[in-house]
């Protein structure tokens, strides 16, 4: 089954504590479709670029399998930026720079041939032009997932919750969850989602793994033990990528299925780490990634003996 994403399509600047680059292609859009069309496709995506985004890329896209019809380029306008600073964690960062350029009036545009896509992943961006997907979508996806991050929590609250209302999944980091649900406990915040909307909530901890919430009922991802990581850009995209890639895949939304989409989206994300921006999943396999979701079940699996 095919899915419908939305995000950023951007540059990036990136320090970490071990090294630093100026200027490399990031944005969730990129990051998800990438994840994403290891699994599934077409992918459906909807973006907008500025004159300076390479058109390799969107070439190397559309040879992955992506729709790239409703992707508009402005040609007197640079693609958004955002440049991040990593903390010696890894697992926090802060914000050095965000330019919307194209996106401060992103108008999506959705071709006729998207309607009917029964996934949509909202990758983070604008919540209002989040919503408009939602709005133009002419029947109601089987499943609509949304990301965000803080930025929007601090300059458009309003219209976020209003569109975490009308969706189906909500994933979000650790730190994020924290912010917008008031709650420090992550059980409670991941409870608390599941009051504002969305059926399931994902949140993503970084190096610590992820936790599923649906009902009453928590699941717990783990995340690999790598020796290094890189560079965290685009950890987060590429979890929703491969998720969402996975659940179109398999066309049914269960939970059981939804707990392998996890460990398939912590695939993508253990991947995407190792390596600058997207490059790493620029050289990945379908192999390479078989191969590391059947070792996150050896890092936990034991033989139960009760005492
Ligand atoms: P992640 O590390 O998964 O949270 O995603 C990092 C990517 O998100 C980077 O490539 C950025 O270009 C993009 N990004 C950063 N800030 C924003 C924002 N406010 N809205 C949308 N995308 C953003």
């Amino acid at each position: 089954m095919s899915l419908l994403v939305i995000g950023t399509m951007a540059f990036d600047a990136i320090e970490t504590p071990f090294a630093k680059v100026d200027s490399i292609i990031g944005g969730a859009a990129t990051f998800i479709t990438l994840s994403a069309s290891f699994f599934v496709q077409p992918v459906n995506l909807v973006a907008v670029i500025g004159y300076d985004y390479p058109q390799e890329t969107v070439d190397d896209l559309v040879r992955r399998g992506v729709n790239i019809e409703g992707l508009q380029r402005k040609t007197d306008q640079k693609s958004f930026f955002w440049a991040g600073k990593y903390h010696n964690d890894l697992n926090t960062r802060d914000t050095v720079a965000t330019e919307l350029n194209v996106l401060a009036d992103f108008d999506p545009v959705l071709p006729d041939s998207y309607q009917g896509t029964p996934f949509v992943l909202l990758g983070n961006l604008t919540p209002s032009v989040q919503m408009q997907v939602i709005e133009r979508m002419k029947d109601r996806p089987q499943l609509i997932a949304m990301d965000t991050m803080n930025f929007w929590m601090d300059i458009a609250l309003d219209s976020l919750l209003e569109t975490i209302e009308k969706v189906d999944l909500l994933t979000i980091n650790d730190e994020e969850a924290r912010q917008l649900t008031g709650e420090f406990s992550l059980i409670k915040a991941g409870k608390k989602i599941l009051t504002m909307g969305p059926k399931y909530a994902v949140i993503k901890k970084g190096e610590h793994g992820a936790l599923l919430f649906y009902e009453d009922q928590v699941f717990v991802a783990p995340a690999l033990p790598l020796e290094e990581v890189f560079d965290p850009t685009g950890a987060g995209d590429s979890f929703a990528g491969g998720m969402m890639g996975y659940l179109a895949r398999q066309g049914e939304v269960t939970f059981d299925n939804l707990k392998n989409a996890i460990i398939y989206g912590s695939t993508l994300a253990s991947f995407c780490v190792e390596d600058f921006g997207p490059r790493r999943l620029l050289t990945l396999t379908k192999d390479e990634i078989r191969q590391r979701y059947l070792a996150f079940q050896q890092i936990s699996a034991y033989n139960q003996t009760l005492i």
